[in-house]
């Protein structure tokens, strides 16, 4: 098989980067290692940032999403029984947020692209990137029962934080830069209206907790637990208590409950593999990085690094010059750097460290009550969580 670029990985980088290079004219391969049922239903992100927005909707695979999707103008902050909204247009030049679920996005690049003859292979698992310091890389593969070549003119490496292709780059060439933290997020499914209509971002002494949704009849919820936690040990209606008592408000707000459909723990972890690109491998989404959950980045990075690969593949092919390529890494790079900070920020001002010292307990609510007294610092959040610019 051969192809102009081939792509390892249908998450969201790899199948918007097959949408976006077959739009330019450039033909690609996907090879996915999972089924299609499996990627489609895979629960994660929600959150869609005004640029990743604008994104799909030209790239023409918007249409559901603004028939579906809940734009959200706000999100709230709760802390010490109170609530504080921070109004995003208002804040950050008119821009806001659309809560449209990773798995519909997924849903609606497939069935694009399988519409247009793919190629997008499932159930076909990348062994290994080679010669990727040459003009002819490849990737080898696997598919029904037997190992194939895809030889490329450039490989991306969309196969997230699991996958093969960073390992392609020279271990001595490679800095990693990664933060673990001692708790983890429990969060679940429940076919019940949400009891808010923005998002709710919770401080309590005794954990973080979140209360978003995924349509107007299903809430996704999320509570702080230590890391390593198995989902299996919190039942249904202990969950239920907790997040009613972190929730809890000094006014009559109420939270509903609901038949919970799925519970899985998620790790935090802050991730950077510097460089996203040696020779021809270029690493895009959470192949090349990972953020903690809170700030709602990581689906969004994964839109900002393919839209910058499409770009500078474009500008290669119309103009001869690979100054783009080149800057790829350090293009996209300034941007994950932004959104690790701002992941960090909301991480650690949202949730109780079980090893902080009383002190840094207070100076987390001071931080807090700061965001609600000043514009100055509302507006960095706001600017923050509803996206920084694609490279
Ligand atoms: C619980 C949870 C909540 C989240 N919430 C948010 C949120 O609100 N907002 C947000 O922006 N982000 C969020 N994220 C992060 C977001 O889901 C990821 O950043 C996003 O999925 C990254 O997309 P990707 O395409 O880079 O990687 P992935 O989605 O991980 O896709 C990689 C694909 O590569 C495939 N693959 C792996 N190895 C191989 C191989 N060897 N050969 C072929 N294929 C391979 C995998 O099967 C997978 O389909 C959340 C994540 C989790 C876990």
């Amino acid at each position: 098989m051969r192809t102009t670029v081939g792509i390892v990985g249908a998450g969201p980088a790899g199948l918007l980067l097959a949408r976006l290079l077959h739009n330019a004219g450039v033909d690609s391969v996907v090879l996915e290692s999972r089924d299609r049922a499996y990627v489609e239903q895979r629960q994660r992100a929600g959150i869609l940032e005004q640029g990743t927005v604008d994104v799909l909707r030209a790239a023409g695979v918007g249409e559901r999403m603004d028939r579906e999707g809940l734009r959200h103008d706000g999100i709230e902050l709760r802390f010490e029984k109170k609530r504080h909204r921070v109004d995003f247009p208002g804040l950050a030049g008119g821009r806001a947020v659309m809560v449209y679920a990773q798995t519909e996005v997924c849903k609606d690049l497939i069935a694009r692209q399988l519409a247009d003859g793919g190629p997008l292979l499932f159930e076909a698992e990348a062994l290994a990137v080679e010669g990727v310091d040459g003009d002819s890389p490849r990737v080898r593969f696997r598919h029904e029962g037997r190992e194939d070549v895809l030889e490329c003119e450039y490989v991306v490496g969309c196969d997230g934080f699991w996958g093969v292709s960073r390992q392609a780059i020279p271990a001595e060439l490679v800095r990693v830069f990664e933060r673990t933290y001692p708790f983890g997020w429990l969060g679940v499914l429940a076919d019940v209206p949400p009891s808010h209509d923005e998002l709710v971002y919770a401080r309590h002494d005794r954990g973080f907790a979140l209360l978003s949704m995924r349509s107007p009849a299903v809430s996704r919820l999320y509570l702080q637990v230590p890391a390593g936690t198995d989902a299996e040990s919190w039942g249904d209606e202990a969950i239920w208590d907790e997040l009613e008592r972190r929730f809890e408000t000094d006014d009559d707000w109420k939270l509903e409950r609901g038949p919970i459909t799925q519970k899985s723990v998620t790790p935090m972890r802050s991730y950077v593999h510097e460089p996203m690109r040696h020779g021809r491998l270029f690493l895009a989404g959470d192949a090349a990085h990972i953020v903690p959950p809170t700030g709602a980045k990581g689906l969004n990075l994964a839109v900002g690094d393919v839209v910058t690969f499409a770009r500078a593949l474009t500008h290669q092919k119309e103009t001869g010059s690979s100054e783009l390529l080149d800057a790829y890494s350090a293009t996209c790079l300034r941007r994950v750097w932004q959104a690790e900070r701002f992941s960090y920020d909301m991480t650690t001002l949202l949730h109780p460290d079980p090893d902080a010292t009383p002190f840094e307990d207070r100076l987390q609510l001071a931080r807090l009550e700061r965001i609600a007294s000043s514009r100055a610092a509302e507006t960095d959040l706001a600017e923050g969580y509803t996206g920084f610019p694609f490279g």
